[in-house]
């Protein structure tokens, strides 16, 4: 493949000095069925019944500091799913929920008090990108009324089909009057860096942090490449895979559109090797905080003492 002995990484006009840092925040834990995570041979779906090992996952989302404000990459989980038994409203959704996910959160798993753990106040994000409508991706944005929610036109479709909430996409805590929705509609470009995706969008207008459709996981989902001088770039790819080394090796998930999924593989390989030291960050991925780490040329030993 041709394309993939290019390398657009140097460009000087896509990077600059707008991006401070990039944290990994922890909103909660969770256990999933192993076929969930790895894939299965059993019939769709038949591991939610089926599967007997369960393996933990870390429920996460992204802080980044630009110039121009603060900025979410999906707003975690809403700890009431667990503790409120009207969260979801269809008993089927509440009988299946423990059968796919063993959910551990506290009270303290709520965006607003995982950003004051940081030191900041819920009111100072300025956007959020919503990489899918998962619960456990934008479970929070009750309390970020103020901020811009960023989320893909193909994602929001999706609540205006029947029953979106046997995908999980809980409608009810979605389309809540208090927040400003803003979808997104990707542009067409012709920067040979994103051959192959369908579009792009520019969420602050200076090439730091770009949009890409990603679908497979769910059909609108999107990730964030973000590009600052002096890093590696980072692709920030919400659940396109839970680990950043299933998508390297093609092995797809228990769940969503396999062969969109591969289809999205193939993008975000082939983006890598046009942007060379990209870093692939996946949400559920134990090792996204030491990506992120050596991405930004933070380090980690340092920062513990
Ligand atoms: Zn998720």
């Amino acid at each position: 493949m041709d394309d993939a002995q290019e390398n657009l990484s140097d460009a000087p006009h896509r990077v600059g000095q707008r991006v401070a840092a990039v944290k990994v925040l922890q909103s909660g834990r969770a256990e999933q069925h192993a076929e969930h995570r790895y894939g299965s041979r059993l019939p769709r779906l038949w591991w939610v019944f089926l599967g007997r090992r369960w393996v933990p996952l870390p429920l996460q989302c992204f802080l980044i500091e630009h110039r121009d404000g603060l900025v979410l990459f999906d707003a975690g989980i809403d700890p009431a799913i667990v503790s409120d038994r009207r969260y979801i409203r269809q008993a089927i959704g509440r009988f299946l929920l423990p059968r796919i996910f063993r959910l551990h959160l506290e009270a303290s798993d709520r965006i607003d008090h995982v950003l004051a753990a940081e030191g900041v106040g819920a009111r100072d994000i300025r956007t959020a990108v919503i990489s899918h409508l998962h619960f456990d991706h934008c479970g929070g944005i009750a309390q970020i009324p103020q901020a811009d929610l960023l989320v893909s036109a193909r994602e929001w479709e999706i609540l205006s089909q029947p029953h979106p909430e046997r995908d999980w996409i809980l409608r009810e805590h979605i389309d809540i009057p208090s927040t400003k929705w803003r979808r997104i509609a990707f542009e067409p470009t012709d920067d040979p860096l994103f051959r192959g995706f369908d579009g792009i969008h520019d969420v602050a207008g200076d090439g730091s942090m770009m949009l890409l459709p990603t679908p497979g996981h769910t059909p609108g989902s999107l990730s964030m490449l973000i590009r600052q001088e002096g890093w590696d770039p980072i692709l920030l790819v919400g659940d396109l895979t839970y680990e950043v080394a299933l998508l390297e090796k093609d092995i797809v998930p228990g769940i969503g559109d396999g062969e969109t999924l591969l289809a999205s593989f193939a993008k975000v390989r082939a983006l890598k090797d046009r942007l060379l030291g990209l870093t692939i960050v996946a949400s559920h991925d134990f090792g996204a905080a030491a990506a992120v780490a050596r991405a930004t040329r933070r380090d980690m030993t340092q920062e513990r003492t």
